[in-house]
């Protein structure tokens, strides 16, 4: 039987997968890797399966959870902003922001007018 906080970081684990929604969809309907850096991306993933040995080795069941979903959806990114990369959607392509949000919410501005989307 799982303890009430159990329930609360499953809630937890669904809404991280909820937040990398949008940027999935953005990827794989409309093809646009604007404003992901692959250099980011692939640290935060190396971090998340470093983080990950951590929750094996204690076999703590809700950050095994959180771990999983963050490295899944995170490889998932990766790998689509790999094959789409240097495209845009039309959106991007008209109207590129000077300022746009990183995954975790920090503002990034490029001098250039234009998001950062290199490694
Ligand atoms: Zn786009």
């Amino acid at each position: 039987m799982a303890t009430a906080t159990e329930w609360l970081a499953l809630l937890g684990t669904i809404l991280v997968v909820v937040a990398y929604l949008p940027q999935i969809l953005h990827l794989t309907g409309e093809h646009c890797s604007d404003g992901v850096s692959l250099g980011a991306w692939s640290l935060w993933l190396t971090a998340d399966v470093l983080i990950l040995t951590h929750a094996i080795a204690m076999v703590d069941v809700p950050f095994l959870a959180l771990g999983s979903a963050n490295i899944g959806a995170t490889v998932l990114i990766v790998v689509l902003a790999w094959r789409y990369r240097g495209q845009k959607c039309a959106l991007h392509a008209r109207s590129p922001s000077p300022v746009g949000r990183g995954r975790r919410g920090e503002l990034h501005r490029s001098t250039s007018g234009h998001r950062e989307t290199g490694t």
